[in-house]
């Protein structure tokens, strides 16, 4: 699909594309794709304002009839996947497969919120009084903000609003600065599903464009009663603070730092795979890229030297071909940081295989770079931070405790794995003394989560959940109900009080 075809089937029009402040590059050769407009702070009252309005109606609607409008959302997805997941390639530059993959995961989401919407349970609680009866039930919420970072420039939203919207919550998105032209794309099929629902309240589903200081309108509003935050720790350390402060809720995803032990009696065919594709994969730009290999000792030189062979023939390029596996990086501040990573990593004593920038047989323009492999000495000062490129670091253990204490000594907590045959091992990095994250794995890689899980991680990663299990609660607020179907009014706790 060239470029005016795909915002031809995403309803990109000419005057979406121009005359706007935001400059839009595709990091593929860092060509300006679009010039889009802005929202300015001044109307961010009037965005939140439509988005109450529509709560007071879209609350009453029955969360099965909301779950139709997402129902049709994940039809009008199905239908776009294409062009939808081409946008992602373009503006994001991800490989093709990872750009319909993100695709899939919005379409995921929608199946899975469409069950819910049947599916919002309380609980039913034995009360200690005689004739009365105790439950629980939720209400949606209000209002929700979502604001995405540039590398899942719509999975994200999905996740947050195929949900939100079900619990009966308008949603307002603030993508990316970097990824505003996916968010338009994404508004204009939710406006299909729309047309096809016909009688949902303006003001639904809005999206506002800019950078931080539009974010920081939502942050502050206490019309916006839940604030969906996805980026990095230095933005949480932001925005978490903010929202505590006028005790709205926030759900924070952000840096992770994500580890795999491989233990010596692991499949070392397997763990190359999975070590490979979670490093390298969307050019160490997930959240959840393994940044860190905790190798026993054993088999550290054997695995460090299969790894080699793997990332010397790794397919860097243009990722619109079907044969590339390493896209660009982001921009070229990005392959800067990773420069300047690979540099400090040598002054705390690392060796560095890889990581050198590629010019030739890649489009001009764009920010390519080999992948990098760092042998470390310890965990040092470069390790412990989330620099979002392709650097593995590589450390070695003898006992299980040590690489346990090792995963879990850095500041975030999202995604972890252990690679072992032994179970005692995989049990034991499962359990309370194990490992620290929102995401720990046996044989399979950190990365590529199921939308049937809750996603998230603890400590500096924000320690929110999004998306499956019952992460819906978070949307909604809870209600403790008692009814007396009694003659008499006893008090609990045996208190007396009479008049
Ligand atoms: P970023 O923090 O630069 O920006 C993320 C979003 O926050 C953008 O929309 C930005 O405009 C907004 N923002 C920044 N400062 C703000 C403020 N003060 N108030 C309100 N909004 C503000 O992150 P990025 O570079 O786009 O994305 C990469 C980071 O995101 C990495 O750290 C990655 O690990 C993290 N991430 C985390 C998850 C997760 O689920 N844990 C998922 C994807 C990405």
């Amino acid at each position: 699909m060239d470029t005016a075809a795909i915002f031809a089937a995403l309803d990109l029009s000419p005057a979406l594309l121009s005359g706007g402040p935001l400059a839009v590059r595709s990091p593929i050769d860092g060509a300006a794709i679009a010039q889009v407009s802005i929202t300015e702070a001044t109307e961010m009252p009037q965005v939140i304002a439509r988005a109450q309005a529509a709560f007071r109606v879209w609350r009453q609607v029955p969360a099965p009839r909301r779950g139709e409008l997402v129902r049709l959302l994940g039809e009008e997805l199905r239908a776009a996947k294409a062009a939808l997941g081409a946008l992602v390639t373009l503006e994001v530059g991800k490989i093709t497969s990872e750009g319909l993959g993100e695709v899939q995961e919005m379409i995921d989401i929608c199946d899975f919120a469409v069950g819910l919407s049947r599916q919002l349970y309380g609980l039913t609680i034995a009360s200690e009084r005689p004739g009365h009866r105790m439950m629980e039930t939720w209400h949606p919420m209000g209002p929700c903000a979502v604001i995405t970072a540039f590398n899942f420039p719509v999975a994200v939203w999905s996740w947050n609003a195929a949900l939100a919207l079900v619990c009966g919550d308008p949603v307002i998105w603030k993508p990316s600065e970097k990824t505003p032209l996916t968010a338009l794309a994404t508004m204009n099929i939710f406006a299909r599903a729309l047309a096809r629902f016909g009688d949902a309240p303006e003001g639904l589903a809005q999206l506002v464009v800019g950078g931080p200081e539009i974010g920081a309108a939502l942050v502050a509003s206490p019309g916006v009663p839940i604030v969906s935050a996805t980026g990095s720790t230095r933005m949480g350390r932001v925005v978490g603070p903010r929202v505590a402060e006028r005790f709205g809720r926030s759900i924070l995803e952000l840096g992770g730092n994500n580890a795999m032990i491989v233990a010596p009696s692991a499949d070392l065919d397997m763990a190359v795979r999975a070590i490979v594709f979670s490093a390298v994969g969307t050019a160490g730009q997930r959240c959840t890229s393994l940044r860190r290999l905790i190798a026993h000792n054993a088999i550290r030189a054997d695995l460090v030297a299969r790894l080699g062979k793997a990332y010397a023939s790794l397919p860097v390029g243009d990722p619109r071909a079907a044969t590339t596996l390493v896209g660009p990086l982001i921009d070229h501040a990005a392959r800067d940081q990773m420069l300047a990573a690979l540099e400090q990593a040598r002054a705390e004593g690392g060796t560095v295989h890889g990581g050198r920038t590629v010019t030739q047989g890649v489009p001009q323009g764009g920010a390519y770079v080999e992948p990098a492999v760092v042998e470390m000495p310890a965990q040092s000062a470069i390790v412990r931070e989330e620099t979002f490129a392709p650097i593995l670091y590589v450390m070695g253990y003898e006992t299980l405790d040590e690489a346990i204490a090792l995963q879990n000594d850095v500041p975030q907590g999202l995604s972890s794995c252990i690679f072992t045959l032994n179970l005692r091992e995989a049990e034991t990095f499962l359990s309370a003394a194990g490992s620290d994250c929102g995401i720990a794995n046996v044989n399979i890689g950190p990365s590529g989560a199921e939308i049937g899980g809750a996603f998230g991680g603890e400590k500096e990663t924000g320690g929110g959940r999004e998306s499956g299990s019952d992460a819906w609660k978070a949307y909604m607020r809870r209600a403790t109900n008692t009814v007396n179907y009694s003659a008499a009014l006893p008090l609990a706790q045996g208190v007396r009080f009479d008049i």
